[in-house]
């Protein structure tokens, strides 16, 4: 069972993050530098790690408040309306009138090669003040989920205030992280490239992974998730357990957003399904994730309860 300190049964998720708009621009090859090529088609997506994550717990039927910052311009209205839609509570997510909405730019080529250009805008504006006027969803939260885009010193901070489960996902990597960072989080998650990120290990394996973990357990996390792609995930924890939970085996057509599906399913399970061990909330998180990459996109490919056969 897990354990939070928190006695409430309200089931509230708080996601403190960020916000994008993904251009992608699909074309045969990658351009040189300085040259212009034709691409096939471009699409435009609701993205950033942080809505993500709150979209993938909101369309399991999580109750979901999202904490970050759009531009003044037209992306940033059409987000909230957007995580409105899907029933993300938006009073926490400011229109930022000296920035512009969050911007991932990616060209993506035939051969599955791409470069990526992220432009933060707002999302870098979010700082320590607009958690703290956040502070009583965030105290009243059973899970509060972080993530990396959005100011580290805001994170520390929404850590400070949480009672709850927190879920800090370590992406994008960074070298220097803030021990506090790793030691404050109640689950500190990564995929495979992150571990070897924050650890300074080669992970291309499941063993790799798992000495990754040990690494990481031994610099303060208290619960270590390593997410694995198809080969599911490794739950270790300071009291000595390693885990490995499978993933189902599905017919991959997209794996963009799988480990944001992963998050928001786990923050989702946290939060609803006390009743349930880490270890089976990791293994439906592993089903709802799998289930993503069946299908096209990040956002629109999260899976609604029906995923895991129970109401
Ligand atoms: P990220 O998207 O951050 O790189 P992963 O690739 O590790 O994260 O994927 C996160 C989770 O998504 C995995 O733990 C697994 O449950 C699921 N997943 C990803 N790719 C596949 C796949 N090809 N088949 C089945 N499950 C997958």
């Amino acid at each position: 069972m897990i354990s939070s300190g928190r006695t409430s049964t309200s089931n509230s998720i708080v996601v403190v993050g960020s916000c994008m708009i993904d251009f992608i621009s699909y074309a045969p090859r990658l351009p040189k530098s300085g040259e212009t090529i034709k691409g096939s088609k471009c699409v435009t997506h609701f993205g950033g790690k942080g809505a993500n994550q709150a979209v993938a717990a909101a369309k399991l039927g999580g109750n979901v408040t999202m904490v970050g910052r759009v531009g003044v311009d037209d992306w940033g209205t059409r987000y909230i309306e957007h995580l409105k839609h899907l029933n993300v509570n938006t009073d926490h997510v400011k229109i930022t009138l000296d920035a512009q909405t969050g911007i991932a730019q990616i060209i993506v080529a035939n051969s599955g090669e791409n470069l990526i250009v992220i432009t933060c805008g707002a999302n870098d504006k979010l700082d320590e003040k607009d958690v703290v006027l956040a502070d009583t969803v965030i105290k009243a939260a059973d899970v509060l989920v972080l993530q990396l885009e959005t100011p580290p010193e805001v994170a520390i901070k929404a850590l400070e205030l949480c009672k709850g489960i927190s879920i800090l996902n370590g992406a994008p990597a960074i070298a220097n992280i803030d021990s506090k960072l790793l030691s404050m989080p109640t689950i500190f998650c990564v995929n495979e490239l992150e571990a070897a990120t924050f650890t300074g290990l080669p992970v291309k394996s499941e063993s790799d992974a798992r000495k990754a973990g040990v690494e990481l357990l031994n610099k303060g996390c208290n619960n270590v998730i390593i997410t694995l792609g198809r080969q599911g995930a490794l739950l270790m924890s300071k009291t000595g357990k390693t885990i490995h939970v499978p993933s189902p085996v599905v017919a991959a057509v997209d794996t963009t957003g799988a480990g944001d599906a992963f998050i928001g399913a786990l923050a989702y399970l946290l939060a609803n399904r006390k009743e349930m061990s880490m270890e089976m909330c990791v293994g439906l998180a592993c089903v709802a994730a799998a289930d993503s990459v069946t299908r096209p996109g990040t956002q629109r490919s999260f899976p609604g309860i029906e995923v895991f056969g129970m109401s």
